[in-house]
């Protein structure tokens, strides 16, 4: 139970919170519903008996008649009133909707890269996403138990009252129900619960499936390798798998509901057969008798949907603190708060070994290597020997298993992550261009000004012509997500975008990972040729196969089974005899002549 609370309390605490910094008209709003629905189980226990109370005693036909409209105008104006209201809470609901979704969508991408590979936070971001959406029922999923539990106190401990004062016993009676019924609603909600847990890993496998395949990005694999029947057939598994744990939740309930329902059964008869009594016995009059009958449905009603509401929260809070937890997922990393100087830098990588979560092989072995001030790299070796690790741990994507990346003498971590990431601009091989205009993909911020900047950098790697060529310039949308008009750049175009989204970052560091894969020789000629201009004076990093491209660099590092074999210029490596980089140039020269 205590851990129930717990839960209840965090949960609660966080939205009530979040929500009222948000919208605190919604709060006031809420409130208001919260009175009209506390007050309106009275107008029947008072108005009803005080009528048949008139009816069998003066029978004044104004008196009559003015509790009777007194009873159906209240009625009318408490159901404008609470309709309105609801209204009014709903619209708010979607407003929230938005705000959650928001909020999650900004934590994800301030998490820890390397938490975007690990299950368990992935798993995490899963029940997040469900627990704050259709599980829970968002703020108003959440907020409707906790202010219909307040309004059942308030009318409540109205009727308690009323009871205490004429008929003690049928409190005693609806209480024991209550009690035994809020035992087996509890199991109820447990075996809901245990399955919510089960279904979260079949419903991340549904997200991947319905999302991801009818991506068009998919769409050329799926069909030249025919693929379609085997995706419909795992949906079809999976399916079955989801219905089989759906059903098995729904058998283990039913009983539970019967049993419930058979004690609601058993306290209506009870509480009829005491109170007509008394009125029978002439203990009690006609009028009172009714409205204790009344205050006695209100009383069960009023505690079992106080019970209902807490059970409620607490299955909605066990849902909706998913999404709390995930706000407050531990991060994989720790930062440091050292300010980053401004200029260029000096990085050393010492006794630096590494292995990716969850796996215990060394990607990168005791690797000692040191990039200068303005020093133009070159990194090479075969597919797999961990050039794009050893780029991806010097950007602290992730951190070294074994020994450290010094900047300037300083162990990187020590230094405030936010300000370090400024330091790099780098294209990855996966890079990725977003649905946006070709200007907001290059500054990736909300700016007027820059235009010229970014017309200045698409010149430079020889992208201006083919960009002004369409009618919107700059701002020509890329793919079709959200404009149809949007365009589909080629690979190399695509390639070209982001090393200009890399230049104009302005960061003292450039890092290039098989730069000019998807180029055309041309086009990558035109690259080379440039890039001399383009990164002078920075620190650059290149990661290429073509090794026509090491004689740019001032020092090439290679690298061969996560160790680095070789360092030097170009010319004494080309000269090492049965180097591993001369055996290479050689071959690729060759191939290129022949
Ligand atoms: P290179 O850039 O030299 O081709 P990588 O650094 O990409 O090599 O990869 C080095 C090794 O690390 C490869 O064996 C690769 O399969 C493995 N690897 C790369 N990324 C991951 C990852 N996210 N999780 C586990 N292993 C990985």
């Amino acid at each position: 139970m205590k851990k129930h609370e717990n839960v209840i309390g965090r949960v609660y605490a966080y939205f009530l919170k979040e929500g009222w910094n948000r919208h605190k008209l919604y709060f006031v709003v809420r409130a208001g519903k919260m009175i009209i629905q506390s007050a309106t189980p009275f107008l029947t226990i008072y108005f009803i008996p005080a009528i048949i109370g008139e009816l069998m005693g003066n029978k004044n036909p104004n008196r009559l008649i003015g509790l009777a409209a007194s009873l159906v105008l209240l009625e009318f104006v408490f159901a404008i009133l609470n309709g309105t209201l609801g209204n009014v809470i709903e619209r708010y609901g979607q407003s929230f909707e938005n705000h959650f979704k928001m909020i999650l969508s900004k934590r994800i991408m301030e998490l820890d890269f390397q938490m975007i590979e690990d299950k368990k936070a992935l798993d995490q971001l899963e029940l997040a996403r469900n627990g704050m959406s259709w599980y829970s029922g968002g703020m108003n999923g959440l907020m409707e138990p906790f202010f219909s539990f307040l309004s059942g106190l308030i009318t409540l401990l109205g009727v308690v009252a009323l009871l205490t004062v004429n008929a003690p016993v049928v409190l005693l009676i609806a209480s024991v129900v209550v009690i035994a019924s809020t035992v087996v609603n509890g199991k109820i909600n447990q075996i809901e619960q245990e399955g919510y847990r089960k279904l979260s890993k079949i419903n991340r496998i549904f997200g991947y499936l319905g999302w991801n395949l009818v991506d068009f990005r998919y769409g050329k694999d799926i069909r030249l390798y025919d693929s379609k029947d085997m995706m419909v057939k795992k949906w079809g598994s999976f399916t079955e798998d989801w219905n089989k744990e759906n059903m098995e939740i729904a058998d283990r309930q039913l009983p539970l509901q019967l049993l419930r329902d058979g004690m609601q059964v058993i306290h209506d008869i009870a509480i009829y057969f005491y109170l007509g009594a008394l009125a029978i016995l002439g203990k009690m009059t006609v009028a009172t008798c009714i409205q204790m009958v009344n205050a006695a449905g209100t009383f069960t009603g009023s505690l079992r949907g106080m019970v209902f509401c807490y059970q409620e929260m607490m299955k909605k809070a066990s849902y909706a603190n998913e999404f709390v937890s995930f706000m407050d997922y531990p991060p994989a990393m720790p930062k440091g708060n050292m300010p980053v100087k401004k200029g260029k830098h000096i990085f050393e990588f010492r006794n630096l070994s590494f292995s990716y979560p969850g796996s215990d092989v060394n990607v990168l072995q005791n690797v000692n290597l040191t990039i200068q001030e303005g020093e133009h790299l070159s990194v090479v070796g075969l597919n797999g020997a961990g050039k794009t690790t050893l780029v991806k741990l010097l950007c602290r994507l992730y951190d070294p298993t074994e020994g450290e990346i010094l900047m300037d003498g300083v162990n990187i971590k020590e230094y405030d992550y936010q300000e370090y990431m400024q330091v790099f601009a780098p294209v990855f091989q996966d890079f990725k261009l977003f649905a946006f205009s070709i200007k907001e993909n290059l500054l990736l911020k909300e700016t007027v000004a820059e235009e010229e900047a970014v017309r200045d950098t698409l010149e430079k790697i020889g992208m201006l012509q083919r960009v002004e060529f369409f009618k919107d310039g700059i701002d020509t949308v890329l793919f079709k997500q959200f404009d149809e008009t949007g365009i589909e750049p080629s690979g190399g175009e695509q390639q070209k975008l982001a090393i200009a989204r890399a230049l104009i970052k302005d960061a003292p560091v450039v890092i290039l990972d098989e730069p000019t894969a998807a180029l055309d020789p041309i086009a990558e000629y035109e690259i080379y040729k440039h890039f001399e201009d383009l990164v002078k004076g920075k620190t650059a990093i290149y990661i290429s196969h073509r090794l026509s491209s090491c004689q740019f660099c001032d020092k090439i590092a290679v690298f061969s089974e996560g160790c680095v074999k070789e360092y030097g210029t170009h010319r004494e490596l080309v000269n090492l005899e049965n180097g591993i980089y001369a055996e290479m140039f050689a071959a690729q020269a060759q191939y290129y002549v022949s």
